[in-house]
């Protein structure tokens, strides 16, 4: 069955978009705003607050990072005026910071002026270990005027033991995750490279020096074990189930999210809606083999 799924994940370019989109609604609110704000309802109206990720195009020019900002723009409005429980994830790349660090950082002030004004926060995503310096310096930079700025950390990089030194000096609200990215050996953690549980105690230590600071931080990961063990070590240092929250990706591990959600804890959803549908389902569809089977189906036409 194994060898099937990864036979079929290699022949996902051959499957025609529409069947894509349809087994991508899963893991994608819309190609468009208005269809992203009815499943955000949703989600809330399930009590889960949601954190929304423009995916928009690859950014080749400065007009396609502004065009970006104008769409965060249009997001920002419809969570407040649709009273969405909503922030905004943005990944910096998207917005210019590999053209002009200095235009980037503009661009970003904007966005967090106008997120003020409608009551959100932003989170800089962290994208691949060429543009972690500048991401962290970015973000240094807007957290000295902005307290709704938040950032991303990968437990996966060791050098994330040391910025975290930096960031918790700053007082920086962060998102620790695994990291996704195909990295250089060197950049990583042992092990990490060959099993996803060997950041597992990174992690995890990442956390405990957040909660030991007192600032909030975000656990996202669908990794059971490691959830885990982030609740014990909630509970066996008295840690407020308000000064966490757990992040998942829409359609990804729902029965943990919801019972996660059962036991009185806060999942914040990553919604990602855009024109960039195609290539971040076929993303998460190589990621998860279940979901080959239903592309089986659809293919098969039942
Ligand atoms: C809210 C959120 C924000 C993120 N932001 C960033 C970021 O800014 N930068 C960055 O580099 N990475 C980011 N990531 C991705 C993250 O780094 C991981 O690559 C991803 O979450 C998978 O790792 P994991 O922690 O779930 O653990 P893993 O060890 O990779 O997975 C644990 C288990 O979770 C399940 N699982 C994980 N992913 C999927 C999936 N797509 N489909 C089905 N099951 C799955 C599987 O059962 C797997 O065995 C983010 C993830 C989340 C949830």
């Amino acid at each position: 069955m194994q060898f099937f799924n990864v036979m079929m994940a290699y022949a996902i370019p051959l499957v025609p978009r529409f069947l894509v989109q349809r087994i991508s609604r899963r893991y994608i609110a819309g190609a468009d705003l208005t269809q992203a704000v009815a499943r955000i309802r949703q989600l809330n109206a399930q009590g889960f607050p949601v954190t929304v990720d423009d995916l928009g195009e690859l950014v080749i020019t400065p007009g396609h990072a502004d065009a970006m900002v104008d769409e965060y723009e249009q997001v920002l409005q419809a969570i407040d005026r649709e009273q969405l429980q909503a922030t905004i994830s943005v990944k910096p790349s998207a917005v210019g910071l590999l053209l002009d660090a200095k235009a980037c950082g503009e661009r970003l002030e904007q966005l967090l002026a106008s997120a003020a004004a409608h009551a959100t926060s932003i989170c800089l995503d962290m994208e691949d270990a060429s543009c972690t310096q500048a991401e962290i310096d970015l973000f240094g930079s807007l957290a000295q005027c902005h307290r709704n700025v938040h950032l991303a950390v990968q437990a996966y990089l060791r050098r994330t033991h040391r910025d975290m030194e930096f960031l918790l000096g700053l007082r920086a609200t962060m998102r620790i995750c695994k990291g996704i990215y195909v990295e250089q050996p060197d950049h990583l953690v042992d092990g990490a490279l060959s099993n996803r549980t060997a950041i597992n105690p990174h992690f995890l230590a990442h956390v405990s020096r957040c909660f030991e600071a007192g600032t909030f931080v975000a656990v996202a990961t669908h990794d059971a074990a490691l959830i885990q063990e982030v609740v014990h070590l909630a509970r066996r240092t008295k840690i407020s189930a308000t000064a966490f929250e757990f992040q998942m990706l829409l359609g990804v591990c729902e029965p943990l999210r919801d019972q996660l959600r059962t036991m009185g804890f806060t999942v914040r959803i990553y919604v990602p809606y855009g024109k960039d549908w195609y290539g971040y389902s076929t993303r998460r569809i190589k990621e998860n083999p279940q979901i080959v089977g239903h592309l089986a189906r659809a293919l098969m036409g039942y």
